[in-house]
């Protein structure tokens, strides 16, 4: 029998249409994350899920899909999905890992740049008509090169973004879950000239702090106000991991108060952040919608990795990008 696949969103390129050469494809069509009801009913008979990070697999969902063989996340991301509860009812799960870290990464970098330089301040003076001439002293920011930029999380995007900071003169600092400051400076494969230092040093020391850890409970409100406090307050702070990483009503705090100099963040807590909300006012603060992996490759490589590891599941092999090897186990 032809197994049931649903999709909880559209997605770019035609993945989607080679998934439906091995599979029955049901996808919610609506622009919105279809909710827990929906996501219930739709995938009450599916042997096969593709969802996103906005749909929450947990085990009231999976309680109700009992065909389930096979979860794949269209993105790196994981914490929405329960992964001890797939592997409990023993359903391999996925993620898109590697092929939107050069997206992610140049966004940080606009971010970065756009941070600095006043930018998206720059054009609005424009638009409100406020460039009567060329004055010496009128929107000036800072220079990133021979500064230091402080990456948390030296994995794939932070590898990538540690890259492109040798072009930009800046020294790298680094660190990881299971990095060793005692290894001092060394050459990272993909990052180039990286110095490792505690998570404390690097807060002291970074002119632009960079986050690129995933959201586990360990890494929630990792940089709060013991961490804003510990930063420069000539310093940058730029999200591009996961809003809750950061503590924002900590992060507004030092903002407003200019604890730290300026924030750029293309994640918030909670999604989507409503305009009305304080931060989204702050001229130092810089909100972007979660566009990190938004370019047409990275979205469309997104997808065909994702149905990739949905086909494999689906005919019973390993998933190419396993995320819980327990569910074979269960
Ligand atoms: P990755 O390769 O797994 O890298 C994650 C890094 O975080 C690893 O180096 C890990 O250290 C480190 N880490 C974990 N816990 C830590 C802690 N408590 N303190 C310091 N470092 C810690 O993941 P990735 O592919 O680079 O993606 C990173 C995250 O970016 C994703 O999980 C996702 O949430 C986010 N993301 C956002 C967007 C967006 O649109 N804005 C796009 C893509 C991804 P070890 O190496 O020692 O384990």
């Amino acid at each position: 029998m032809t197994p049931r696949v649903f999709v909880t969103r559209r997605l770019p390129g035609a993945a989607l249409t080679r998934l439906a050469e091995h599979a029955d494809v049901g996808v919610f069509e609506e622009d919105r994350p279809p909710g827990q009801a929906l996501l219930l009913e739709r995938a009450s008979r599916a042997d096969g899920l593709l969802c996103l990070g906005t749909d929450r697999i947990d085990a009231t969902v999976l309680d109700a899909c009992p065909r389930l063989r096979v979860v794949a996340n269209y993105g790196v991301g994981y914490d929405n999905l329960d992964l001890e509860a797939l592997s409990a009812r023993g359903i391999p799960a996925s993620n898109t890992p590697g092929v939107l870290s050069d997206a992610t990464a140049d966004l940080t970098w606009a971010l970065i740049l756009a941070v600095a330089r006043r930018v998206v301040e720059a054009h609005d003076a424009v638009l409100a008509g406020q460039w009567s001439s060329w004055k010496p002293a009128w929107l000036l920011g800072r220079e990133l090169a021979g500064g230091v930029l402080g990456i948390v999380g030296l994995g794939r995007i932070g590898r990538a973004v540690a890259r492109r900071a040798h072009g930009f003169a800046m020294h790298v600092i680094a660190c990881s879950a299971s990095s060793n400051p005692a290894r001092g400076a060394e050459e990272v494969e993909g990052a180039g000239l990286v110095e490792w230092v505690s998570l404390d040093e690097l807060l002291g020391r970074a002119d632009v702090v960079s986050l690129h850890v995933p959201l586990t409970p360990e890494t929630r409100h990792l940089i709060g106000r013991r961490e804003l406090a510990a930063m420069r307050r000539s310093a940058i702070l730029i999200n591009t991991a996961r809003g809750e990483v950061v503590d924002q009503a900590a992060l507004f705090d030092a903002l407003a108060a200019q604890d730290i100099a300026a924030a750029g963040l293309d994640v918030t807590d909670p999604e989507p952040l409503s305009p009305g909300e304080a931060i989204v006012a702050l001229p130092n603060c810089l909100v972007l919608p979660h566009i990190g992996s938004a370019t047409v490759r990275a979205r469309e490589a997104m997808a065909e990795v994702a149905v990739d590891n949905l086909i494999a599941g689906l005919q019973g092999e390993r998933l190419p990008c396993l995320l819980n090897p327990q569910a074979y186990r269960a």
